[in-house]
C-alpha cells in the first residue's frame, strides 16, 4: 500500500534518500526507471516539458485558463475542443468566445448531445433528477467520440458530472484538461469541502462523527 498522503515530512521533495519510508514509492528504482522510459515518448515528453514551463512561467501569476491557452501553444494544439456539462452553457459560450478571441479552432460539445432518454439505460422516473419530466443522459462518450471526430489536438472538460468526466475521458483519443471541476454546491469550487472538513463540515465528511 502507498501513503503518500500521510507521509508526513515527504523526503522526496528534498532528494533525501535516506529518509524515503519502506512503502514509499521512490524506493522502488526499477519502476521509476520503467516509468522514466515513458517521459521519453515524444507526446510524453511534448506535454512533461510544456507543462513543466507553464507552471513555471506562471506561477502564482497566470488563471489556469490562461495557462490552458499559454499550454496549448507551446505543444502546438490549435483545433480544441470544450467538453460541457449543459448546466454551465454560459460559461461554456464564453470559453469559446476566449479562446477563438486567441486564435484557437474551437470544437464544442454539450453533455446532452444525442438527446438520449435516461430510460435507455434504465433510470427509473422516480430516479430523474426531475421526475415526470423527459431528461436526456449525460453523453461523455458521445462527447468524447465527436470531439475525436473533429481530430481536436486538445479537450477541456469544463463542468462535467463526476463519473460523466470519467468516461470523457476514457474514451478522448486528445490528452485532456479540466477547466472546471463540476460542485453544484460549492460554487464549483469543490476544495472548499476540504478546507471546511476541520470544521463546518466535520459531521458531513466524517462517518464517525455523524451521529454526535
Ligand atoms: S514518495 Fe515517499 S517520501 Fe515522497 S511522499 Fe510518498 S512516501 Fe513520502
Amino acid at each position: 500500500m502507498y501513503t503518500c498522503a500521510i507521509c508526513s515530512d515527504k523526503p522526496c521533495k528534498r532528494g533525501e534518500q535516506d529518509n524515503y519510508p519502506k512503502n514509499c514509492p521512490t524506493r522502488e528504482t526499477d519502476e521509476i526507471d520503467k516509468i522514466k522510459e515513458l517521459y521519453t515518448e515524444e507526446e510524453n515528453h511534448l506535454i512533461s516539458y510544456n507543462s513543466a514551463l507553464v507552471e513555471s512561467e506562471g506561477y502564482c501569476q497566470k488563471t489556469r485558463l490562461e495557462e490552458i491557452m499559454d499550454f496549448a501553444d507551446k505543444c502546438g494544439y490549435k483545433n480544441l475542443g470544450i467538453a460541457f456539462c449543459s448546466g454551465l452553457a454560459k460559461e461554456a459560450k464564453i470559453l469559446y468566445d476566449v479562446l477563438k478571441n486567441n486564435g484557437f479552432k474551437v470544437n464544442s460539445v454539450v453533455c446532452k448531445n444525442g438527446s438520449i432518454p435516461k430510460e435507455f439505460m434504465g433510470i427509473k422516473e422516480g430516479e430523474k433528477v426531475r421526475p415526470g419530466t423527459y431528461e436526456p443522459m449525460c453523453n461523455p462518450i458521445g462527447q468524447a467520440k465527436f470531439l475525436n471526430k473533429m481530430n481536436t489536438d486538445f479537450n477541456i472538460a469544463l463542468g462535467l458530472c463526476v463519473g460523466h468526466d470519467s468516461l470523457f475521458f476514457k474514451y478522448s483519443d486528445a490528452p485532456t484538461t479540466v477547466l472546471v471541476a463540476k460542485d453544484r454546491v460549492l460554487g464549483h469550487n469543490p476544495v472548499a469541502a476540504l478546507y471546511l472538513s476541520q470544521g463546518y463540515y466535520n459531521k458531513k465528511l466524517y462517518r464517525d462523527n455523524k451521529d454526535k
